[in-house]
């Protein structure tokens, strides 16, 4: 679709997969010239996001091949349209998961637009233009608009990648929840890219934060690093039951493996709301009886929309808030996926795009 759309015609490098072996290679490819509601972005950092291991490896069968993952991305402004006159050249600037979307449904008119059905995203989507969407393993973007969100000054660029993704992910969901209510306890489960930055904003709001993980290696970090008030060992029951039963007001689940949800959901207080933002590829048993007893709720949410993805960056720049990162170089992308994919990151790959190859 790329060679028959007319203005696609600046030349970019970037990085992509080819074919669902998966590795990632230099790709010199084509963007659309820079519309009247665009921005070009020159990138400087993007987040390498579980999201991205699954469609290079085509995991869920809809991958379009070449592909260029990335939709944590942030960058300086380079060209300004006419009609985005949000925005100047020289802005520091970020794109998450959201490319386009239809603008005029219900979703869409309440800055809800991450539900919008016709939403396309950043990569592996249809632009309204017909063109096939790459993303931010590139050196640079057009973006519309509508789906560009500022940096904070405070903020340093390659810390701040994450948050387009992981952190507005857990953002969102705790917003909608009241989430955000002083001395309220919040239960975050799973410490990774998700968990440690939903430990962040539970803090900032003021939370008492409980980690429940399966690894009791990760209690020392929970609490000592990144100041979590508690941690439960989700493998001990009887510690589960003990000291856990009925004593928080709402949790964050971020696994992204199939888990049991009955133990979790009995930490919940009645009518506490669990809230579900892992992506396990099975089905979850969910048992009813906690429910019951409990008037318990159970949720799910994905990213958020653009206002409140924002609203966001401007709460982690008064608050300070950024991912904990590990800056990897473009060469060194497939590495970077290779670990991942055994969980081997804290707590997040950043490609620092600019940094020159080894060789
Ligand atoms: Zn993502
Ligand atoms: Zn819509």
């Amino acid at each position: 679709m790329t060679e028959t759309t007319p203005n696609h015609t600046q030349t970019v490098e970037g990085w992509a997969a080819m074919d669902s072996n998966g590795k990632i290679a230099p790709f010199v490819f084509k963007r659309r010239e820079n519309g009247e509601d665009d921005v070009t972005i020159k990138i400087l950092y993007c987040g390498i996001c579980h999201t991205d291991l699954h469609h290079v490896k085509d995991d869920w069968g809809i991958t379009m091949y070449p592909i260029v993952p990335g939709h944590e991305i942030t960058g300086v402004i380079t060209k300004v349209g006419s009609n985005a006159t949000n925005f100047k050249v020289g802005d520091r600037v970020g794109v998450g998961c959201l490319a386009a979307t239809c603008l005029e449904c219900e979703f869409c008119k309440a800055s809800e637009e991450n539900y919008c059905d016709k939403v396309q995203f950043t990569y592996n989507g249809i632009f309204w233009d017909g063109s096939i969407t790459y993303g931010g393993y590139s050196k640079m973007l057009v973006a519309d608009k509508r789906y560009v969100v500022h940096v904070p000054d405070s903020l340093p660029l390659d810390a701040a990648a994450p948050l387009l993704c992981a952190g507005i992910t857990v953002f969102s969901p705790m917003k909608y929840y009241n989430m955000s209510q002083p001395g309220k306890k919040l239960g975050v489960v799973g410490l990774g890219g998700l968990g440690h930055v939903a430990i962040k904003f539970g803090k900032a709001f003021g939370l008492h934060v409980t980690v429940i993980s399966t690894s009791p290696s990760k209690e020392k970090e929970a609490k000592e690093r990144l100041g979590a008030d508690d941690f439960i060992l989700s493998t001990d029951p009887e510690r589960m039951e003990q000291s856990g039963k009925r004593s928080l007001d709402y949790i964050i689940d971020t696994v992204a493996a199939k888990h049991s949800l009955g133990p979790i959901l009995e930490l919940l207080k009645v009518r506490g709301t669990l809230v579900l933002v892992g992506a396990p590829d099975k089905p979850l048993d969910l048992p009813s009886f906690p429910l019951f007893f409990g008037k318990r709720n159970v949720a799910g949410s994905m990213i958020g929309g653009m206002k409140e993805t924002q609203e966001m960056m401007d709460f982690c720049g008064k608050h300070n808030i950024t991912c904990d990162i590990e800056l990897v170089k473009p060469d060194h992308i497939n590495e970077a996926l290779d670990r991942l994919a055994r969980n081997d990151v804290r707590y997040r790959f950043v490609i620092d795009i600019d940094a020159s190859s080894d060789h």
